[in-house]
């Protein structure tokens, strides 16, 4: 006896003994879930067998996808939301809004930072004394008009540094170079230490990239220490002092983030003390551009600090 299948629609015949195979093998009527395991609010997607070839090469979610721009690999939801939001290699619109260029995604801090004609950027003579701000683009101008200033400046400037001098406060300028890696690899970063003045007291700084303690995971610490001198005997102790560290804003000569690490009469300010600082120094997600506050602390790969040190010597004729 043959029968019909019993998808109205079905055109099959067949012994009553295959029915049950056609229904479950070939019948092109027959609901299927998705070998892909997709789902639609939550609940798992069947389909009409008629249908899987189709839904498999360009409706399911689940479907294999790569990334337009940088290729990587994923399903076709997760290559189009959730990584299209962060992938570098996305051509984006420059943050600054009155910039018509667009570029990678990866590209573009670098750009506002060192390039782009509409970052508002301090005068290139702003570290002698010139306060002017103006888009990177309105610089020549600037420049142009303000020969004089600029040249009266640097003189005033000449002199005040050797005041600076002879007051024992010139500052040491240290790169951390190659931060991302420093960070993923929990670097903490030692620059070669320095003298308070000749024959003083001698220093470190440390700066752990991806933080210590409070800041573990989400700030950059920073740290001073004492380090041993072979005539330590001839220095006063405990060491009384302040280091200021600066860690400098890259667009302008404003916004820079500085911590004072005050060494008074304490276990850290003999040598031997542990590390002195701040765990906490500034969080990673304020490192980059921040258009409202005209801040970037990383450029290149890069953070630039600025280390001084005053001594509270009340009587340093006798140290
Ligand atoms: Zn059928
Ligand atoms: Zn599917
Ligand atoms: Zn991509
Ligand atoms: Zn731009
Ligand atoms: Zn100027």
């Amino acid at each position: 006896m043959r029968v019909r299948c019993d998808k109205h629609v079905c055109q099959w015949t067949g012994t009553i003994a295959t029915l049950e195979y056609h229904v479950k093998n070939t019948c092109r009527y027959t609901l299927i879930c998705c070998p892909n395991k997709c789902t639609y609010n939550e609940v798992s997607v069947s389909i009409m067998r008629k249908d899987l070839e189709d839904h498999l090469k360009s409706k399911c979610p689940n479907r294999s996808h790569k990334c337009g721009y940088c290729g990587v690999e994923g399903t076709y939801v997760s290559t189009t939301t959730e990584h299209d939001q962060k992938c570098s290699k996305k051509p984006i619109p420059c943050l600054n809004k009155d910039c018509t260029l667009t570029m990678e995604r990866g590209r573009v801090q670098d750009h506002v930072a060192s390039e782009c004609e509409y970052t508002i950027v301090s005068c290139k003579y702003s570290n002698i004394g010139c306060t002017e701000k103006m888009k990177r683009k309105d610089m020549k101008n600037h420049e142009d008009d303000k020969v004089h200033l600029h040249l009266s400046l640097e003189k005033i400037n000449e002199l005040s540094i050797d005041l600076e001098e002879l007051k024992g406060k010139k500052a040491i300028f240290v790169n951390v170079c190659s931060f991302g890696e420093k960070k993923e690899k929990n670097v903490r970063f030692k620059p070669e230490p320095f003298f308070t003045v000749p024959n003083g007291y001698k220093m470190t700084i440390m700066v752990c990239c991806n933080g210590n303690g409070d800041g573990a995971g989400t700030h950059v610490s920073v740290f001073a220490q004492l380090l041993d001198v072979p005539y330590k005997e001839q220095l006063k102790w405990p060491f009384k002092g302040t280091v200021t560290l600066d860690l400098l804003n890259q667009l302008q000569d404003a916004g820079h983030k500085g911590v004072n690490i005050v060494f008074i009469d304490n276990e850290y300010a003999r040598i031997g003390g542990s590390a002195w600082g701040l765990p906490t120094f500034i969080p990673h997600s304020k490192l980059s551009y921040n258009a409202a506050a005209n801040t970037c602390y990383l450029v290149d790969d890069t953070l630039h600090f600025k280390v001084t040190v005053q001594e509270h010597n009340d009587r340093p004729w006798l140290r």
